[in-house]
């Protein structure tokens, strides 16, 4: 993981390049688009200057009627133009910004694709691709930002200072006079909020949860700890408020003292122009004209500074995340293997999940036979689910090696492996589908799809699923709402339709009720026939049905035999059977 802090402007011109490759023709468009708006508003000024100066030539039968019709035309063709860019920019960019973010979302999907599962088990890189999709959703906004400030603001106070030149040189400096105290208020109101933000985050995060504590329905209410969590929130808003309002006085005084400033500028551009006109210097039609536009060159100026790029210099360090994230290399070059009728073996592995001091697997020796059906038992956090992890290859060993026949497990296909996790999905959508989503592209007969149910013990008779196989499943999408057990049959029928020579069974059957259980395992006899198998369990009668038994204990293969030597030993697995035992007798 490599994380670098760009700025604004470098990472704003890294994102319009991505903009560029994505969609390079509503990228351009977008721009012409933003610069016309920009020109529009000056448009808006030169027709108010010559309408005026036509009236008054009018007045003074200087010129036609026609004329200052033709003038006033224009001054609302300029007033029309001016709305409809505001439009078609404004939209013009929402459409940019949902077909970037479709090329963006993707590269994000694309480059998760490609990390390995242990990844997702690290804590600071689930907050790095979290990082990362928010910065995917920001880059239109952070660039465009970029965009409006060369297209439209610059068009507009570089042609602004232009017409104000060629009016009086003088006249120019008036931009200055708005741009200074408008820029050191903006400047010092986003640092006072930023360490406001700073400081406050981890109180309102404190106070969001003594909110939620306070308003839990069921445990807080039953221990009487509601009036607890209240005092503990009031507290908190009271410090969260007296911050704020600390901020917000600072920043009003500082507003205040800079609005004065401002007036006063006003206040000299004012009397500059009236002295122009007075001296006819310039023309009534620009003294007009600049009156109006000195309120819009200060509400851009405040526009741009305090929302525009205080926004984007908030959000610029999520598009640095998105773009570290999506350019670190990733090497995929590994060629697979086809490893068939062959015994899986591991040769002193250990493991050790990221952040963790502990090996969660050590020194494991271990030969899984070529159509062997292995159990593995052990209490909770002996180490079963992250040994059938190590086994799918999902993890790698963090010391040692794990053989498919005389080939790495790194480098061999999955292609013909199963499995049924513990913590199994629950895709929302047809049974069907969920089922087969391992290989759409079989062309099985529904009625063989239909057999797995019955296997698997999933019940299409029942009143739930009214369309069978075609039922859709999950409420999100206004479908049937299955049990956890229903569920967990799904996930069998789904670790079984797939063609596999090897499948590992992680608790396949923790969700549903013991009879059912019995008659599941009898039926995993049956399935699992000639394929190598390692399943998982917790109920120690269900291992009866395995080849062999390894019993683990804090990483470690404490005891292996098959069911009856392992009860001969008397040790642990006997201790375990033996407890069980005793709660069904
Ligand atoms: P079992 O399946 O036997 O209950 P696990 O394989 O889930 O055991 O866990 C083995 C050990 O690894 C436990 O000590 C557990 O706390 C630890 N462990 C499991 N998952 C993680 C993880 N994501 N990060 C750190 N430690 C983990």
């Amino acid at each position: 993981m490599i994380k670098r802090e760009n700025g604004f402007i470098c990472n704003s011109i890294k994102g319009i390049r991505i903009m560029y490759r994505a969609e390079p023709k509503m990228l351009l468009l977008n721009i012409f688009f933003t610069f016309l708006h920009g020109l529009s508003w000056t448009m808006q000024v030169v027709f108010t200057q010559r309408f005026f100066d036509s009236a008054q030539a009018l007045v003074r039968n200087k010129i036609s009627l026609a004329y200052v019709a033709i003038m006033l035309l224009g001054l609302i063709a300029s007033y029309a133009f001016c709305q409809v860019m505001n439009g078609v920019d404004n939209c013009h960019a929402r459409i940019l910004s949902l077909a970037i973010t479709k090329h963006t979302n993707l590269s994000i999907f694309k480059r998760i694709d490609t990390m390995n599962c242990i990844e997702f088990e690290d804590a600071n890189q689930l907050d790095y691709i979290n990082q990362a999709i928010n910065g995917a959703g920001n880059i239109v906004w952070v660039c465009l930002t970029l965009l409006d400030i060369i297209f439209f603001y610059t068009t507009y106070f570089v042609l602004m200072g232009i017409y104000l030149f060629t009016l009086k040189p003088v006249l120019s400096i008036s931009i200055l006079a708005i741009f200074i105290p408008c820029f050191i208020s903006n400047i010092i109101q986003i640092k006072t909020f930023k360490d406001l933000e700073n400081i406050s985050a981890p109180i309102r995060r404190e106070c969001d949860y003594y909110e939620s504590c306070a308003s839990d329905l069921r445990e807080t209410r039953l221990w009487g700890a509601t009036e607890h969590f209240k005092k503990l929130f009031t507290l908190c808003l009271k410090k969260l408020n007296r911050l704020t309002l600390r901020a917000q006085l600072k920043k009003n005084v500082i507003s205040m003292l800079m609005n004065f400033i401002t007036v006063i500028g006003y206040g000299v551009i004012l009397f500059m122009i009236f002295m122009l006109v007075l001296h006819k210097q310039i023309t009534v039609g620009a003294f007009t004209a600049v009156l109006s536009s000195i309120g819009r060159l200060f509400s851009f100026m405040s526009e741009v500074i305090s929302e525009r790029i205080s926004w984007a210099s908030e959000n610029v360090a999520t598009l640095d995340n998105y773009l570290s994230f999506v350019s670190d290399t990733v090497d995929n070059g590994v060629e697979k293997t086809r490893c068939e009728e062959s015994d899986i073996i591991l040769n002193n592995v250990a493991f050790k999940y990221p952040e963790s001091k502990k090996y969660a697997i050590k020194n494991i020796n271990l030969r899984i036979k070529k159509g062997q059906t292995l159990a593995i038992v052990g209490e909770n956090g002996s180490g079963k689910t992250t040994l059938c992890k190590l086994l799918l290859g999902l993890y790698s060993p963090t010391k040692g090696q794990i053989l498919v026949g005389n080939t790495s497990i790194e480098k061999a296909s999955n292609e013909k492996w199963s499995a049924i996790f513990q913590n199994y999905c629950k895709y929302k959508m047809t049974l069907k589908k969920n089922i087969t989503i391992s290989n759409e592209n079989r062309t099985d007969e529904d009625a063989d799809i239909e057999y797995i149910c019955k296997k698997t013990g999933v019940v299409l008779d029942d009143e739930k699923l009214l369309n069978g196989i075609n039922t859709m499943l999950g409420r999100d999408f206004a479908g049937a709402e299955l049990s956890g057990g229903q569920w967990q049959r799904v996930a069998i029928a789904r670790g079984i339709y797939r063609s596999y020579d090897f499948i590992v069974l992680d608790e396949p059957t923790s969700a549903i009720d013991p009879l059912e259980e019995t008659h599941l395992y009898e039926e995993f006899i049956d399935i699992c026939e000639g394929k190598t198998a390692v399943i998982v369990t917790h109920r120690l009668g269900s291992t009866k049905i395995a080849d062999c038994i390894i019993v683990m204990k804090d990483g470690i293969i404490v005891e292996q035999g098959t069911h009856a030597e392992l009860i001969e030993q008397n040790g642990e697995y006997k201790r375990m059977y033996d407890m069980q035992s005793k709660w069904y007798l």
